[in-house]
């Protein structure tokens, strides 16, 4: 591919027209990364049609309407007793039926009534209400447009899976630059027919027509998934291969210290004899002259962090120094929070290494890593940033294993001298994709709780009973507890996730005046302080109500209530790990999931399956069987490798066609070094 296309694609979004720095960072949230690449690798969940009709009594209530319109009188919104009444714009359509615009919003209120003046025909184009006996209603109409400038509004609309503070609009308008700079003086016009065909296929489902351009069986779809599957498939083949070779065989560090007894000795509890075995193996590993390359799939709440530890002190037995790579920096502060006391106690130096760090603090932990100190740095990428340099990194531990692409997991080794490497998921992965998924790694299946966990309660509950449900949380509360409640995300909508946390909050605030709140459009910092707030016994803050932006792997103890709202818009995997919030303690733990009437028999089964079993193995198999496209939300936190394009349960096919293609080939041609470029975070190109 050439340098100028593949600069293009690594362009960072706020320097596309329209974009900027805040909704660069608000596109970080939900793409993952913010350079172009990023965004085209997100595709539209869904297609939205807006038909045109003449008389509005053609259309369905709630359904998107494009109808011509006369404007005929404004009443502009009043303040009254602090409410404030919408502006309504009073309008009949060519049939003579009377069709009210309603804002409500007073920001830009000038700008919007501008392109409605009174006695002129336009066209307005949003989604249809008929509440009550109050006739036709377009709220926010998303397009108003002359009738000679009908074209400006698409027949019919991508819809990209909703991001907090960015509308469809802002999608489309990036997607368009995206596109027009693509044909444009970018070069994909000159490149071979390969990229050529690749973009192509691109372009076809940003630009879907029809919800058939992005089922999973469209040939655009097909394409891109096959792809990203080769360049999967091949970067585990490299590994593989490399890992088999002969020259990179590496001299096994000897033991200099004995620290694992007094380790043993501090442990406040048995270990289950799952964490034994995978300690074993992980040692056995770790004296091994190729390096480690060890999966531990355990499930929410299975103890894997203590497992981590454990390696991390096999380690520091060497004198080398292990590190312990988060997701997040709320996780890895809490990681740090648990771990520094014991490695105290056993004389390991333990630092945290994040994003946060600056200047001379900064550079203090930088020193010791460099002097190999440090024995332990638990952080997030900040880890690896180019200027942190290691004595001699013996260990990589990656918690939560899926958000790391294969070849960023290799630029992190190569900052150690053959290090072996630990990755921990708390997703457990059907058997039968296991191999393919992690082709290029060894397995341990922690498939045990420690003892006297309670499983946890789980039930269904129609949206209309919330009511008695906060009657018992309030009781569960007097009594102690402390209460998740998570809003879903809010797709085929230009309204965003904050808005229904916002609102949740603000009615359970009534019931529980210390109500703490989270969505993704706070600030980080304030995000975490909520988080920590909540997470402290003494605080007072009992009731948490929170977007999906509650992490994996967040342990509060004390937490033994989880109510999720529109349960039936969630992926099984992603309900199974918001549930794995709760039942950390010994305490029983409740799971309530709430539904909307009109939930799909898929839906149901889904609610189901959960309220009958716990077991991650068996709810991994279940959402294999039954992953359907485009209803599923939180895909971040559903756990597994997430691939954009790929369908686990309609690809299946691809899997293998795409490994054998990998298997067969003996070195990457240039096309699929570019596709491992642009499928894997951070595979450099020549490299
Ligand atoms: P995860 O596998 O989800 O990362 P954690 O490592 O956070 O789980 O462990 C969850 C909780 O269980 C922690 O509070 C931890 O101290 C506790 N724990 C871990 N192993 C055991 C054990 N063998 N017996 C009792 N409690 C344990
Ligand atoms: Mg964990």
């Amino acid at each position: 591919m050439k340098q100028e296309l593949l600069d293009f694609l690594n362009t960072d979004l706020q320097f596309v027209k329209g974009v900027g720095p805040v909704l660069a960072a608000r596109f970080d949230d939900v793409l993952s990364g913010r350079r172009v690449l990023d965004f085209l690798l997100h595709h539209p969940s869904g297609v939205r049609r807006r038909d045109l009709v003449d008389n509005i009594m053609d259309a369905t209530t709630g359904d998107v309407v494009t109808v011509p319109l006369l404007v005929q009188t404004v009443r502009p919104g009043r303040s009254f007793r602090g409410r404030r009444s919408p502006t309504q714009i009073t309008c009949v359509d060519r049939a003579g039926n009377r069709v009210i615009i309603q804002f409500f919003n007073a920001n830009f209120l000038d700008y919007w009534l501008q392109k409605l003046p009174v006695g002129a025909w336009r066209i307005v184009s949003g989604k249809l209400e008929r509440p009550g006996r109050g006739g036709n209603i377009i709220n926010h109409p998303e397009f108003i447009e002359p009738i000679d400038a009908a074209d400006k509004i698409p027949r019919s609309q991508a819809i990209y899976p909703a991001g907090e503070g960015l509308t469809q609009k802002t999608f489309a308008n990036v997607r368009d630059q995206i596109f027009a700079a693509l044909d444009g003086n970018v070069g994909l016009g000159t490149s071979d027919d390969q990229t050529r065909e690749f973009f192509d296929a691109m372009r076809a489902v940003h630009f879907p027509q029809t919800p058939d351009d992005l089922s999973p069986h469209a040939d655009a779809m097909v394409k891109l998934a096959y792809y990203e599957l080769l360049a999967h498939q091949s970067a585990i083949a490299i590994t593989r291969r490399e890992r088999a070779d002969a020259r990179h065989r590496r001299t096994v560090r000897p033991k200099k210290h004995d620290l694992m007894d007094r380790f043993y000795d501090l442990l406040p509890f048995e270990l289950t004899s799952a964490q034994v075995t995978t300690i074993q193996e992980i040692h056995d590993d770790m004296r091994r002259d190729i390096p480690m390359m060890r999966l531990v799939q355990g499930d929410v709440g299975s103890g894997k962090t203590i497992i981590a530890m454990a390696a991390a002190v096999m380690c520091a037995e060497t004198g080398a120094q292990a590190v312990l790579l988060a997701p997040t920096d709320t996780l890895a502060q809490q990681h740090f929070a648990k771990l520094q006391p014991l490695c105290e106690k056993l004389g390991m130096v333990c630092e945290c290494l994040t994003g946060r760090d600056k200047g001379a603090a900064r550079r203090e932990k930088l020193i010791s890593l460099k002097s190999g100190r440090t024995k332990l740095a638990v952080g997030t990428h900040a880890l690896f940033s180019e200027d942190v340099v290691y004595r001699d990194l013996g260990l990589v531990i990656i918690d939560e294993q899926h958000r790391f692409g294969v070849a960023q997991r290799s630029a992190m080794c190569a900052k150690g001298n053959h290090p072996d490497l630990l990755a921990l998921s708390a997703t457990p992965i059907p058997r039968t994709l296991s191999m393919t998924i992690y082709g290029d790694m060894d397995v341990s299946i922690i498939h045990q709780k420690p003892a006297g966990r309670k499983p946890i309660k789980t039930t269904k509950l129609p949206m209309g009973r919330v009511g008695a449900l906060i009657g018992r949380i309030a009781a569960q509360i007097d009594a102690g507890a402390k209460v998740f409640w998570v809003t879903p995300l809010v797709t085929d909508s230009d309204e965003t996730d904050m808005t229904a946390a916002v609102a949740r909050h603000e009615m359970l605030t009534q019931y529980f005046p210390h109500t703490g709140l989270v969505h993704g459009q706070m600030d980080k910092k304030q995000r975490d302080a909520v988080m920590a707030t909540f997470a402290d016994d003494h605080s007072g803050m009992s009731l948490l109500v929170a977007t999906t932006v509650i992490e994996v792997g967040i342990d509060v103890p004390r937490a033994t209530i989880i109510v999720i709202e529109n349960a039936e818009r969630f992926g099984l995997a992603a309900l199974h790990q918001l549930r794995g919030r709760v039942g950390r303690g010994s305490t029983q733990s409740y799971c309530v999931l709430v539904h909307g009437d009109n939930i799909t028999p898929d839906g149901t089964k889904r609610l189901d399956v959960l309220c009958e079993t716990d077991d991650g193995f068996v709810i991994a198999e279940q959402d294999l069987m039954m992953r359907g496209v485009g209803e599923l939300l939180g895909t971040r936190q559903s756990g597994w490798i997430q691939y954009h394009f790929v369908d686990y349960r309609e690809h299946r096919d691809l899997f293998k066609l795409a490994a054998r293609a990998a298997a067969d080939m003996t070195t990457p041609s240039s096309w699929v070094h570019d596709l491992m470029y642009m499928f894997d975070r951070s595979t450099t190109i020549g490299a």
